[in-house]
């Protein structure tokens, strides 16, 4: 499965999400991890490729210690919050207006149509584009022919209500850190809305109990019958995502190769 198959552009349909996140690569698909995890209605606009589908085979993963296809990695992100519940869209956000008060609205061109998608907050991390904010007052730093959105250390932006993440923000160019930022700013958002401190932990039953403890914000307690039944299921996944080599084309610059996606014929 690749990226845009799982996107579902019936779902721009007029109603208001609580989270959009803007731009489906490591650092947004993790975001949305973490606030769709949170209980909070998100959804996912991407227009095109995370630039690590260029990397021929990522090796500094954590949790990976002979290395990963990137196509196949991105492409767990993607399943990872689909399946955790967030939504996703193919297209391209072109305008962002609105405020924390009245809400934001985003135009998105997808193949067919342009479309309103309304949402609480947002949480940008479209590396490297900033161009639908200009009515907005983000502050951005120009550098040459990059730009890079100012945010404080948790990833809140200069508007209220909007949050941003991954290279986007100047953070180092790698895709660990890029997944960690994600998560961090997610949190963050979480914490900003009505959602109570969060932690996003999964424990054995009896954990915080046992001990007279609340299960806390956030955190669940698993049985032991619970466990082996999540255990078993990662491991069949696992096992039929790496079966086979993974079937997308290598990408390279697209400055480099005539395919707007950067992808050279295949050698094998
Ligand atoms: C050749 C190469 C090799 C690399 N190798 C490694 C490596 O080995 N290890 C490592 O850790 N890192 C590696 N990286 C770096 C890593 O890929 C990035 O640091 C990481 O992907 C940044 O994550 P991000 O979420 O900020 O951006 P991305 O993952 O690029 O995600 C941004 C997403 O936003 C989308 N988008 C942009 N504009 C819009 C818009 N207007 N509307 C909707 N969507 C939009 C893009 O299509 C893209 O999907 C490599 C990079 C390259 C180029």
């Amino acid at each position: 499965m690749s990226t845009s198959d799982s996107a579902d552009n019936s779902l721009i349909d007029g109603g208001t999400h609580d989270v959009l996140v803007i731009g489906g690569g490591v650092s947004g698909l993790m975001a949305a991890t973490f606030t769709a995890r949170a209980g909070l209605d998100t959804i996912v606009v991407n227009d095109g490729e995370s630039i690590l589908r260029r990397n021929a085979h990522v090796e500094n993963l954590p949790g990976f210690p002979a290395g990963v296809n990137p196509r196949l990695f991105a492409d767990m992100l993607q399943a990872q919050a689909t399946g955790n519940g967030a939504d996703h869209v193919s297209g391209t956000v072109t305008e962002l207006t609105g405020s924390l008060k009245e809400g934001f609205t985003a135009m998105v061109e997808t193949e067919h149509a342009t479309s309103k998608l309304n949402a609480d907050r947002v949480i940008i991390s479209s590396w490297s584009d900033v161009s639908y904010l200009s009515s907005l007052p983000v502050d951005i730093r120009d550098a040459g022919s990059k730009q890079y959105i100012e945010t404080d250390a948790l990833g809140r932006s200069t508007v209220d209500g909007i949050y941003a993440a991954g290279r986007l923000t100047e953070k180092y160019h790698q895709a660990v850190i890029a997944a960690g930022d994600g998560a961090e700013t997610a949190i963050t958002l979480i914490h900003d809305s009505e959602t109570p401190f969060y932690n996003d932990w999964v424990a054995p039953e009896g954990y915080f109990t046992d001990r007279g403890r609340d299960v806390p914000p956030g955190c669940e307690e698993i049985s032991a019958t619970e466990k082996r039944a999540r255990e078993r299921a990662s491991m069949a996944a696992m096992q039929e995502y790496f079966e086979e080599p993974h079937s997308d084309r290598q990408r390279t610059h697209p400055s480099l190769v005539d395919d707007p996606l950067g992808r050279v014929p295949t050698d094998e």
